[in-house]
């Protein structure tokens, strides 16, 4: 619990994540009536698979996950996978729900944001390592950069935050 204090410290609102999401779960079934019969649970998370474990509770309370992101959190699927997915909500009690989980994660390692220890490696990672990857590139690399057909979405992620580099 020391950790989600440092983390609280920053940001306030944080919380363990599986208390989060046990919360809304329980939030979105009593207020707007999204159960696991009549929702499809597509999530848009950074592909980094230490998000793995939070993906996996969310499948187990909703069912089997439509995946629509990748590097960063960004949801890569975009409207063809929203259109897909839209073909693939289950129906009942008179509802159809979709319910899209997506965004960027940080890491944060002994007062370090943006790192993780990972298993069987000694050294420290970027986390995440997209976000850090366009960081570390910069604005005027970015600009210079061809298109790369086997890099797109990591393009996509720099193209998007192009703006924000520039400031
Ligand atoms: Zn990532």
């Amino acid at each position: 619990m020391e950790l989600l204090k440092e983390i609280q410290s920053v940001f306030a609102k944080a919380e363990v994540a599986r208390i989060y999401f046990g919360n809304q779960n329980i939030l979105l079934e009593q207020q707007y009536g999204f159960t696991p019969g009549n929702t499809r649970f597509a999530e848009g998370g950074c592909c980094d698979e230490i998000n793995e474990l939070e993906y996996r509770l969310m499948e187990n309370y909703w069912g089997e996950r439509f995946k629509f992101g990748g590097l960063a959190g960004y949801c890569h699927g975009g409207k063809t996978g929203l259109m897909a997915v839209a073909h693939h909500i289950p129906e009942a009690d008179g509802q159809k729900n979709l319910l899209l989980l997506a965004g960027p994660h940080i890491g944060f390692h002994r007062g370090q944001w943006g790192k993780v220890p990972r298993k069987g490696q000694t050294g420290i990672t970027a986390s995440c390592g997209s976000l850090a990857t366009v960081l570390q590139t910069g604005y005027a690399a970015i600009c210079e950069k061809s298109d790369d057909r086997l890099d797109r979405q990591q393009q996509s992620v720099e193209q998007l935050l192009l703006p924000y580099l520039e400031k």
